[in-house]
């Protein structure tokens, strides 16, 4: 079972919307830095090192990167604006990690001008990088391990993803990549999303550790980490139970002592790139009750709307509420939770128990804080929202500003508009 209280008082919040209206993503800063530290200690067995390259894409605001980065962690970027933002906190080259598909030139020169790690998502790609911008010193490649033999119902259908190239690429791309230039080597996979089921990593681990055995033996090509990817998933629900990255850092131990060290590759870092678990479980999107409506059910309308949190609109996934000050009341209305999209998929929650809501209560929509505000939109003239960051000693400091109309119409030239004549 997840604990799904939050950290924080009804009165607490309310004294942070005296400063800042709500809708807002509220970041708990102490969760983010205990999930980083849950990652150190969970890998700090691996003799050449362990680093997690927080994937930018789930929380792209550099306050809450820099307070990774304090913890320990790298960047993995699969965009321009997410290298550009890496290269205002100045984070040197190998911290951050490339990993992008169906990539332009110019975001591949970026990577390579800040010393980025880049990893290659398809064997064409080697001639596209050569080519346009140049090899690099060290190159690493996306494995698709496509239907796997023997099937294996955890990884499910890689075959199905665009991602990463076949086995037989693989090795054919190491060796064309040495041909090319490049002297340093790296393997990579991410086959899982939103996981729960903690063998799935270990099980990823053992397949690339033999990966990286074979490829030595085939082509004395030695890869000099292995990134297992992200994925990690959260207890969205309270009935989930949380990855135990300790159990998982036990078990990869296990099998890195098994694989790699007798192949002579002891000195092999592992890598991963998780966004979700590391921030995903300590964001609110914190909205406040304007509306109830009864027709042929009944509502809660918010002020915050899916443009703040499309996962629930987009997927149909669960978000925990969470009525600031009623957390022990019984639970026992039930409603749909809205916001004001013309779109009938901005619901936050169906058919949801939740105490007797009133009009004005603050709710606390839980795990905003990977692929939430990020995956913000404007659809219906929507804005985006402000997010705040809840320090260790209680104070909050807004990290994001609310977007302004202003910045809504910032690329329509309003002035040469011609009125229309009435
Ligand atoms: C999105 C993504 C991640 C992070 O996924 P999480 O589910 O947030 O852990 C890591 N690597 C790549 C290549 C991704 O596209």
């Amino acid at each position: 079972m997840a604990d799904k209280r939050v950290p924080f008082t009804r009165d607490q919040v309310e004294d942070i919307t005296a400063h800042f209206p709500t809708p807002f993503h509220l970041y708990d800063a102490s969760g983010m830095r205990q999930a980083a530290r849950e990652f150190r200690d969970a890998f700090s067995w691996v003799p050449g090192g362990f680093r997690n390259y927080y994937a930018v894409k789930a929380l792209p605001n550099p306050h809450v990167l820099k307070i990774l980065w304090d913890e320990g962690m790298g960047f993995d970027c699969s965009s321009m604006a997410e290298l550009i933002l890496c290269e205002h906190m100045n984070v040197p080259g190998e911290a951050i990690m490339f990993t992008s598909n169906d990539t332009p030139a110019n975001e591949y020169r970026k990577a390579l001008e800040l010393g980025a790690i880049i990893n290659l998502d398809d064997i064409t790609h080697i001639d596209y990088l050569n080519e346009n911008v140049g090899m690099p010193e060290l190159i690493c490649f996306r494995y698709n391990p496509g239907p796997l033999r023997g099937g294996n119902a955890i990884i499910g259908k890689p075959e199905e993803a665009k991602y990463g190239l076949t086995r037989e690429q693989l090795f054919e791309a190491y060796v064309k990549a040495r041909d090319l230039g490049a002297t340093r080597f790296a393997l990579h996979t991410m086959v899982a999303s939103n996981e729960l089921n903690p063998d799935y990593f270990v099980d990823t681990a053992a397949m690339l550790f033999e990966i990286a055995v074979e490829l030595k033996e085939k082509t004395g090509i030695e890869v000099e980490f292995v990134n297992l990817g992200g994925g990690i998933g959260i207890p969205y629900k309270p009935e989930q139970e949380a990855v135990d990255l300790a159990y998982v850092g036990q078990k990869i131990d296990e099998v890195y002592r098994r694989i790699i060290v007798p192949a002579g590759l002891g000195a092999m870092r592992i890598v991963m790139e998780n966004g979700r678990c590391v921030t995903g479980p300590h964001g609110y999107l914190i909205t406040r009750v304007l509306h109830q409506k009864q027709t042929y059910k009944n509502y809660v309308g918010l002020d915050g709307n899916m443009a703040n949190l499309m996962r629930p609109g987009m997927y149909g996934a669960y978000h925990h509420i969470t009525v600031l000050g009623k957390e022990d009341a019984p639970a026992d209305h039930v409603y749909d939770v809205t916001g004001s999209l013309c779109e009938n998929n901005d619901k936050f929650a169906i058919d949801r128990s939740l105490p007797n809501v009133d009009i004005g209560d603050l709710v606390a929509i839980h795990d905003t804080g990977a692929h939430g505000h990020s995956m913000g939109f404007n659809y219906n003239g929507k804005l985006r929202s402000a997010e705040i960051l809840l320090h260790e000693d209680g104070s909050a400091e807004q990290i994001r500003r609310a977007e302004t109309y202003e910045d809504y119409f910032a690329t329509l030239d309003l002035s040469a508009v011609t009125p229309v004549s009435v």
